[in-house]
């Protein structure tokens, strides 16, 4: 590469993906450039709204085990370097009809990897967790190493962390172009130009503007808050974080962690945007029904008309798995993109894979089945 190098790698976009490969690029002694378009720990794309659910007896399958384990062990590296109360482990309930695909996914997951849980029939679900109506049949799974994560905080912790060991990330600073070429890339924003040898793209939702060939399909997410009237039996300590999938309706919740409300949502049921600039927080009164009929059907403890919500987006892929990697006709740009709703829980080991394929342009984690090949051929 010829040329004066303003760093080795460049990060585009700081959210949970970006600020966690900051930060795992910095770990290694790399120089590392950083752009945010908008401020370090902004809520308007896919890591805002409070908490995230972290679970290791996975849904979407227990070929993710190894992924969640070392990104667990990460969540509590960077809560304790950065001295902030990232994880609150309060287990994660999975409720549900023992033979729904969501349920054989958890349970293929706890017995080939061996994790903690306790798998709680109808009688002593009922007992143990009184705040959930369920149906008959349902049984629960509580996964021992689930739990709540804090997004804004843990994106603003790895961002800090990175700083402190070097990095450089430039907020308010979007990137209007990346233009492999000549052994490097170079990172245009408005009003400069670097040139770097890699670059790592996380532009999240909007990763289809500056990398047209993994156009990921941008969707909303909506979040909801309701008040129980018993506040302490809707606490960490005694509602674990849950996910459920009863007739069809999949809801996800948290405990009450603003001193109030608990947190519930859908995924994958709003309609799809034609790009990130089209999300609107304004909603229609009737785009909150379903949640607030989910909530009093299945959480009859909670006022069943949200206190609060706010809209958030995800970019998604057709089979909700994530594309990450180096692009096929342009090896100096690592992609991570089309995380699907899903992909939080995993930003640290992501971040690290990021950092593996930057600098070393291979890792030895298994994500094969995520190679942006496989989505350019799919679309
Ligand atoms: C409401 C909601 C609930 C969710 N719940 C869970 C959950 O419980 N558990 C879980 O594991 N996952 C969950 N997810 C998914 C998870 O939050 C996302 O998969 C993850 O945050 C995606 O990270 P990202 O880095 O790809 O995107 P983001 O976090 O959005 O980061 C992308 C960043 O790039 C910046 N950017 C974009 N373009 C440019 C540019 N040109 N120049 C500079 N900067 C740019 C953006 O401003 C943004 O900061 C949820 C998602 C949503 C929306």
């Amino acid at each position: 590469m010829t040329g004066r190098l303003d760093a080795d790698v460049a990060v585009v976009g700081l959210g949970a993906m970006g600020a966690m490969s900051a930060w795992h690029l910095a770990r290694t002694g790399a120089s590392v450039l950083g752009f945010e378009q908008f401020g370090i720990a902004h809520d308007r794309g896919a890591a805002g709204g409070e908490s995230r659910l972290f679970r290791m007896a996975y849904h979407e399958g227990p070929e993710y085990v190894p992924l969640l384990r070392r990104a667990r062990e990460l969540w509590w590296e960077l809560a304790e370097a950065s001295g902030r109360d990232l994880f609150i482990p309060t287990g994660c309930l999975s409720i549900g009809l023992p033979g729904l695909a969501p349920m054989v996914n958890v349970r293929r997951s706890v017995t080939e990897h061996d994790l903690e849980h306790e798998i709680l029939g109808p009688d002593e679900l009922a007992v143990r967790y009184p705040q959930h109506r369920l149906h008959d049949g349902e049984i629960g799974i509580l996964d021992a190493a689930g739990g709540m994560l804090r997004p804004e905080l843990a994106v603003l912790a790895a961002a800090q962390q990175a700083i402190a060991l070097g990095a450089r990330l430039h907020e308010h600073t979007a990137v209007r172009g990346i233009e492999p070429g000549n052994g490097g890339v170079t990172i245009l924003t408005d009003d400069a130009r670097y040139r770097v040898r890699r670059v790592v793209v996380t532009a999240g939702p909007w990763t289809g503007e500056l990398v047209p060939a993994v156009a990921v399909t941008v969707k909303p997410i909506v979040l909801t808050w309701f008040a129980p009237a018993d506040l302490p039996a809707y606490g960490p300590d005694r509602f674990p974080a849950f996910v459920r999938d009863t007739d069809g309706v999949h809801l996800f919740g948290c405990p009450v962690l603003d001193g109030m409300s608990v947190k519930c949502g859908f995924a994958d049921v709003w309609e799809p945007l034609a790009g990130a600039q089209d999300l609107t927080r304004d909603l229609p009164d009737a785009a909150l029904r379903p949640l607030s009929d989910a909530v009093r059907r299945f959480l009859p403890g909670l006022h069943p008309e949200p206190i609060r919500h706010n809209v958030y987006m995800d970019g998604y892929t057709p089979d909700r798995t994530a594309v990450v990697g180096v692009l096929p006709d342009a090896p100096s740009v690592v992609v991570l993109a089309g995380f699907s709703g899903h992909g939080f829980k995993m930003a640290p080991v992501f971040g690290a894979i990021a950092a593996d394929l930057a600098l070393e342009g291979g890792t030895p984690f298994g994500i094969a089945r995520m190679s942006p090949a496989r989505f350019a051929a799919a679309t």
